[in-house]
């Protein structure tokens, strides 16, 4: 029986899960944990002895053709990895675990290795924690050989597990099989990363940015992910399995209570009425929207559309994703954002080159505007679809005004061809632009003037705004949402939109939480747009509040010099109001 383990990572998408842990490979591959009958026991020993020798005539190979090229002191390295993988010990250990055990020689192998890389681990000596990586390549070899062609992915699921993987990216995450995977944990993975916002998509609890915990486990383990608290129990005991339950119940149970508020404006107690979107990244989840009563859907990620297959989606692949949207809600606004592809977000199939600073890189708005076909695509299918509802169209990360003047013209070409075919689209069709940069902000007086309205995408502006990555653990404290700075900008974005007399509107996570829906308020924001299975909570909170009380908490908040004290002030003052939320 082994001890309970709590561990600690970055919450970023809500509930409790508890099963089976799955544990997915550096490449992608499962492990399975495989009992064996007795009498497939020698059977099995064979197949290890047959995985080791190919393995080993593998590195051998590798060997000479390193000795060959560089010399034989870089040659020396295989040596190595040789010499381990034929250590008497390990393969007494390994069919000894196949013997006794039955386990299968995959599972015997991630299990043995992945106790030996633990210890290399906890050495003092960093030169030996370093080998830890030597025994995760002969973990990764010994697999493949295994495996062969039998290796299994994950689309292949045939019982609910919770996914465990060094890291997965967003069009992995996309892929994840809905009906079997109950949550997830990665190892690297930052607050604000696309794969964080596909868990909320998927709602499933998830918690990423674990730091190296794998070695701990070879799959099939009972786990418990905590996505409120950021936390992952492996060998939970019953104690804690029955707290966690009770957790799972209450949450389910608030969400039933929550499904009365479905029907109910999102108004505040003095009647001031406020716009509550959905933000989706797949057409299916516009039934999301509908089940908790969106007032529209104020943020469509469409480069999912390409995440999500390996081939390019055709104008007609587009349109079909797009009506069915904009089908579903008809007299509701559908706020479709043009491709925002790159950095974290690259296409399953495609080998960009890799670039230094990604964020930083060919992304978003300025990848469609180097490839005007892709982008004209896009917009002749949203122009054709904007007949049947209330479409609006979005681009993403503008943070120049001759780039949002291109993108308008590339619009206004496709809508003259459109014309002269004599296909129909709606002229009038709102064009409004990401808030996501600084020099947006900087600039927005000017923006205000060529756009039907703003969307404060706080993803993004916060990570350009603290110079902190979205994407990465390790600076992940400095990543907030209520820094002063931040706050400054979305003040700043609020009033030009104002003033100008558009919709401005927070479609970054940040609206997503029960903690800023006050302060938001309290800045002017009468339009937000969050994950769906938020809309309850958001609505419940602007149901219990009246403006001036919400000024009065933006204007306190504005005046604190960091993150921390504005983060638990809006804390203290949601729990006045709705006690239940403030966790
Ligand atoms: C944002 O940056 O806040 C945003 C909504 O866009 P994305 O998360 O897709 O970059
Ligand atoms: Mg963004």
């Amino acid at each position: 029986m082994q001890r309970p383990q709590r561990l600690h990572g970055i919450a970023v998408s809500p509930g409790v899960a508890i099963g089976e842990a799955l544990v997915i490979d550096n490449e992608g591959f499962r492990i399975p944990r495989r009992f064996l009958a007795r009498d497939a026991v020698d059977g099995e020993i064979e197949r290890l002895a047959l995985a080791i020798e190919t393995s080993a005539s593998e590195i051998t190979n590798n060997r000479d053709s390193v000795d060959r090229q560089l010399g034989s002191q870089y040659g020396a390295i295989f040596e190595a990895h040789l010499q381990m993988l034929r250590d008497p010990r390990l393969r007494s250990e390994l069919e000894e675990l196949i013997r006794h055990r039955q386990y299968s020689a995959e599972y015997a192998v991630s299990r043995a290795l992945r106790r030996y890389a633990k210890v290399f681990e906890s050495l003092e000596s960093s030169y030996l924690a370093d080998r830890t990586n030597d025994i995760a390549d002969i973990e990764k070899l010994l697999l493949r050989n295994l495996l062969g062609v039998r290796r299994e992915v994950l689309a292949q699921l045939t019982s609910p597990v919770l996914v465990l993987a060094h890291n997965l990216t967003p069009s992995e995450t996309a892929n994840l099989d809905r009906r079997f995977v109950r949550g997830f944990v990665t190892e690297l993975g930052g607050p604000g990363s696309h794969t964080a916002i596909v868990a909320g998509a998927l709602e499933i609890p998830a918690v990423v940015g674990m730091g190296l915990f794998l070695t701990d486990v070879s799959g099939g383990e009972l786990v418990i992910i905590d996505g409120n608290r950021g936390e992952v129990i492996l060998h939970p005991d019953e104690e804690t399995l029955a707290r966690y339950r009770q957790e799972a119940e209450d949450t389910r149970s608030l969400a039933v209570r929550l499904q009365s508020l479905r029907n109910l404006p999102a108004e505040t107690a003095d009647g001031v009425r406020v716009e509550l979107m959905g933000n989706i990244e797949f057409p299916h989840e516009i039934e999301h929207c509908l089940e908790r009563g969106a007032d529209g859907v104020g943020l469509y990620r469409t480069e999912f559309l390409y995440l999500g297959s390996d081939v390019e989606p055709t104008e007609e692949t587009h349109f079909e994703a797009y009506s069915h949207v904009v089908r579903a809600m008809p007299r509701c606004p559908v706020t479709i954002r043009t491709l925002d592809l790159g950095a974290d977000k690259v296409p399953c199939g495609l080998t960009e080159p890799i670039e230094r600073n990604p964020f930083l890189g060919l992304r978003s708005i300025r990848v469609s505007l180097r490839n005007l076909p892709v982008f004209r695509t896009q917009l002749r299918a949203i122009l054709k679809a904007s007949v049947l509802g209330n479409v609006r169209f979005m681009f993403p990360l503008v943070s120049t005004l001759l780039e949002l003047r291109q993108a308008k013209m590339v619009l206004a070409d496709v809508m003259e061809d459109l014309e002269e075919h004599g296909i129909e689209f709606r002229r009038d069709i709102p064009v409004g632009m990401m808030v996501e940069t600084p020099s947006a902000v900087i600039m927005i007086e000017r923006f205000v003037e060529e756009i039907d309205f703003l969307s404060i995408g706080t993803n993004d502006l916060i990570q350009y705004t603290l110079a902190v990555d979205r994407d990465n653990a390790a600076v992940a404290g400095l990543y907030n949402a209520s820094d002063p700075a931040v706050l400054k900008l979305i003040e700043m974005a609020i009033r030009a939109g104002r003033r100008r007399g558009i919709p401005v509107n927070v479609c970054g996570q940040m609206s997503s939480s029960t903690t800023y829906t006050m302060l938001l308020l309290g800045l002017g924001l009468r339009q937000l747009s969050v994950t769906p299975a938020a809309i309850p909570e958001i609505k419940q909170v602007c149901r219990s509040v009246t403006i001036p009380q919400c000024e009065a908490v933006a204007v306190r908040a504005m005046t604190l010099e960091n993150a921390r004290d504005i983060k638990s002030f809006l804390k203290e003052e949601l729990k006045k109001v709705v006690p239940e939320f403030a966790a």
